[in-house]
């Protein structure tokens, strides 16, 4: 059924629709796809770069830049353009509170564990809808590059993203109209790009480095029948070639007698400096000084006076890849290979003390900030099944996962992960004194349970009447080799526990999984903007329960006229959710945080700020 098209770009008869490989950076993101000549190759349409920086612009008539265009608003827009947005996807407010005042544009405090917000202008944006507009960007410059449609992408993370951040780089792909294949780590990608861990005879322990723009990371892996595992990640979040930037900034004010609170306070200079700063750092490749001006400002320095400066911060990457080599186990003489992956692995010193570290020649051979895109690429064309030399383990077909509240689909195990597989996560009560829940097991792509297919309900019972959001209800997914799916429910605090036994395979065939697959795809966005309105709905309602039993219970630490007020805007958050509006409702739900933030602090009630937080089945 396959249909075969001319591509025009290279005059060759191809199959439609390629998949392409996604590396979607905090600092650039890209797009790779394998050539007709079978070559892995990075994209870059009109000649405009390969490297697309990851920032989005909010025009004032809702026009949307994202990349070289959007960046220049980072100085004279900052509050409409959002960059860096890999760091909030998946995470809620809790994981970023220490590192709030990174963003120049509003990040929303509701202080509790759902996901982060951002607010642009009157508009409320997920992460996973900035991260989307990205991919979308990526997705248009590969089907105007190559001529060909692109619906299926192979996105990379980095080894340590979480559950919940690699489920968010799904739907922000599935956002984007893509059907998304898997998501691979970065270091894997980065190490199939250089051709490691292709052969299945081949048993290797190989260490990644990655310095990127803001973030720096370390991984061990161990690859075995073709099958990469993370032995160890170490690294520093915010460690990159920012710093570099902001050192060679700091000595030029020092070289030049300037005061640093009023360069900071004149934010365009800031910005020229910072600019002129990387321009030195990336100048150092082929010369070793350099020597401009910013009017009366002199912009000099000389390599060796860089590599001073910027010392203390390679050496701390090195310590991170002491700790990382400590948590693996292993011994400098035991890693196989170094792999350098990040645009600040180009600065000579990072790659002479990585290699003087480990020992050995690093793999440099390949452009470091492609060489995650490239290995995507070719992990897509594996997925694609054009690789008869590489045999493809057995996958679960679809994605397996349970009903939360509003009958929306949350993804355990997604589908083309290797069999045997487990995943798991943690739920909540909604409702004060629930003592069961109701698990209910589905298989399927879609957002909304009732488009996929039931495999099991059960109720988990005995649960103790605790306050809402108290229970603590661990489900864990289990599909062993045979295909036999394993549902565990406990309650932590209790220990009650109850388990089920479903084969996902059973009764249903290749053809209807196929057409499961395509309602997905041809329902994607939909589906994601359907979710997203439950999401926000169900928060609105959950936090009509909590306001209102708050009000209920503790009134007198309220005054007359705060419950008018506070009651003026739950009216006004039901109008919101009956209109079925997102934004209306996310705003109104931002207000009422705003105004009863004070209730609640003046009161410490533990109880109730717990209440407020955790996700909850039903
Ligand atoms: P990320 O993975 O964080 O999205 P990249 O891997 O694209 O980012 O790395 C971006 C960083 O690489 C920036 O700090 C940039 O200044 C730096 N960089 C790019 N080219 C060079 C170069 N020639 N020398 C030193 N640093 C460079
Ligand atoms: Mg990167």
């Amino acid at each position: 059924m396959a249909k075969v098209s001319i591509n025009l770009a290279t005059g060759s008869i191809q199959k439609e629709d390629i998949i392409v490989g996604i590396d979607l950076g905090t600092t650039n993101s890209l797009v790779a796809f394998i050539n007709p000549d079978k070559n892995p190759q990075v994209i870059n349409d009109l000649g405009r770069g390969v490297l697309v920086p990851s920032v989005v612009h909010f025009g004032p008539t809702g026009d949307v830049l994202v990349g070289n265009e959007a960046k220049d608003y980072l100085i004279t827009d900052p509050q409409n353009t959002v960059f860096s947005v890999k760091r909030l996807l998946g995470r809620s407010y809790h994981d970023i509170e220490n590192y709030k005042d990174f963003f120049s544009y509003k990040v929303i405090d509701d202080d509790t564990e759902s996901l982060v917000k951002i607010k642009v202008g009157d508009k409320f944006y997920t992460p996973i809808e900035l991260s989307a507009l990205i991919l979308k960007e990526l997705k248009a410059r590969a089907e105007h590059a190559i001529k060909t449609p692109v619906n299926r992408a192979v996105i990379t993370v980095p080894a340590y993203f979480n559950d919940s951040q690699r489920q968010a780089t799904r739907d922000a792909g599935k956002l984007a109209g893509l059907d998304v294949l898997r998501i691979v780590n970065e270091p894997t990608a980065a190490s199939l790009a250089y051709g490691i861990g292709l052969d299945p005879e081949e048993t290797k322990t190989i260490a990644v480095y990655d310095l990127g723009g803001g973030t720096f990371d370390v991984s061990i892996l161990q690859i075995q029948n073709g099958i990469f595992e993370v032995l160890a990640t170490n690294g520093d979040t915010f460690l990159g070639g920012d710093d570099f930037d902001r050192i060679i900034v700091d000595y030029w004010i020092e070289k030049n007698n300037l005061n640093k609170a009023e360069i900071i306070a004149n934010n365009e200079l800031a910005q020229q400096l910072r600019l002129k700063a990387e321009e030195a750092k990336k100048a150092f490749a082929h010369q070793s000084l350099f020597n401009e001006k910013i009017g009366e400002i002199w912009c000099t320095l000389d390599r060796n006076t860089f590599e001073q400066l910027i010392m203390p911060k390679v050496q701390q990457t090195i310590t991170s890849c002491q700790n990382a080599l400590k948590d693996a186990k292993l011994t400098i003489q035991e890693i196989d290979e170094v792999v350098m992956v990040g645009g600040s692995t180009r600065t000579a010193l990072v790659k002479k003390m990585v290699a003087e570290f480990f020992g050995r020649p690093v793999h440099d051979e390949l452009n470091p900030d492609e060489v995650v895109a490239l290995g995507a690429a070719i992990q897509a064309d594996i997925l694609a099944g054009n690789r008869k030399d590489i045999l493809l383990l057995d996958v679960t077909p679809l994605s397996l996962g349970i009903e939360t509240m509003g009958g929306l689909m949350d993804v355990i195990i997604p589908r083309n992960s290797k069999v045997p597989t487990k995943g798991g996560r943690q739920y909540t009560t909604s409702i004060d004194g629930q003592v069961n829940m109701k698990i209910a097991v589905y298989q399927g792509e879609r957002d909304l349970i009732k488009e996929n297919r039931k495999l099991a309900e059960f109720n988990l019972k005995g649960i103790p009447s605790m306050p809402a959001g108290f229970p603590k209800v661990d489900i864990n997914f289990l599909l062993n080799a045979d295909g036999i799916l394993t549902i565990q429910a406990i309650e932590l605090r209790s220990g009650v526990k109850q388990e089920v036994e479903v084969k996902p395979t059973y009764g249903i065939t290749d053809e209807q999984v196929e057409q499961m697959l395509m309602d997905s795809i041809t329902h994607a966005k939909d589906d994601v903007s359907q979710r997203m309105l439950i999401e926000a709905r169900t928060e609105g309602e959950q936090m009509i329960y909590t306001v209102e039993r708050f009000l209920q219970k503790n009134g007198s630490y309220v005054s007359a006229d705060e419950t008018e007020q506070t009651n003026k805007h739950l009216a006004s958050l039901k109008d919101a959710i009956a209109t079925g509006d997102k934004d209306l409702i996310l705003k109104n739900i931002d207000e009422i945080n705003e105004y009863t933030r004070p209730f609640a602090e003046r009161l410490m009630d533990q109880a109730i700020s717990t209440a407020m937080r955790g996700k909850s089945i039903e």
